[in-house]
């Protein structure tokens, strides 16, 4: 089951988070701060051991203070017009994100923010459709696979394509 939710995804009672992070991995702004605030100080002292990240791959941690038993980071790639395997990066962040909340064992709940469309600048129709797609392919590994959208527009888009059969 593919949801939608509006809101900030650190209130989210799942099994796992997934954060847009950089390549540090060591905090940052939007939904990476967000989580490196709720889940405490733990969180950036698990993320120092990982060696940084690259674009279109993912690693994980535990959540910590976090409701989420794990926060899985990924490296979303910076929109430079489309011609610099954005797509590729992009879809290669989701399914990375799945096949370690698969490899983890125990994720039956998984929930995504909207990868690479806010200060890295990633069309947010574009980033949809790949987002929804890999999240179909999936859908049937999980018990539930929520989409966190942040803004009514976003919430609005999701719905949309979610909803339409094609
Ligand atoms: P990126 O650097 O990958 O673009 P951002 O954090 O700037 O990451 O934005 C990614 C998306 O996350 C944007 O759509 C933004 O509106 C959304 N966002 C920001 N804060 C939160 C939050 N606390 N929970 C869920 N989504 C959020």
């Amino acid at each position: 089951m593919i949801e939608i939710f509006q809101g900030g995804i650190t209130e989210l009672d799942v099994d796992a988070i997934v954060n847009a992070a950089n390549h540090s991995l060591l905090g940052g702004g939007g939904v990476d701060g967000a989580i490196h605030r709720a889940a405490g100080m733990r969180l950036v002292e698990a993320c120092k051991l990982l060696n940084g990240c690259d674009t279109g791959d993912a690693k994980n941690t535990p959540g910590f203070d976090l409701s989420a038993s794990y926060v899985i980071h990924t490296v979303g790639p910076i929109w430079y017009g489309g011609d610099n395997n954005e797509a590729a990066l992009l879809e290669s962040c989701y399914r990375r994100s799945f096949e370690i909340a698969i490899a983890q064992g125990d994720i039956k709940t998984i929930a995504f923010p909207s990868i690479s469309t806010g200060v890295y600048g990633y069309p947010k129709e574009k980033a949809a459709d790949i987002a929804i797609n890999v999240m179909k392919e999936f859908e049937g590994e999980f018990e539930k696979i929520i989409a966190c959208v942040f803004s009514p527009n976003d919430f609005e888009l999701y719905r949309s394509k979610l909803s339409d059969p094609s």
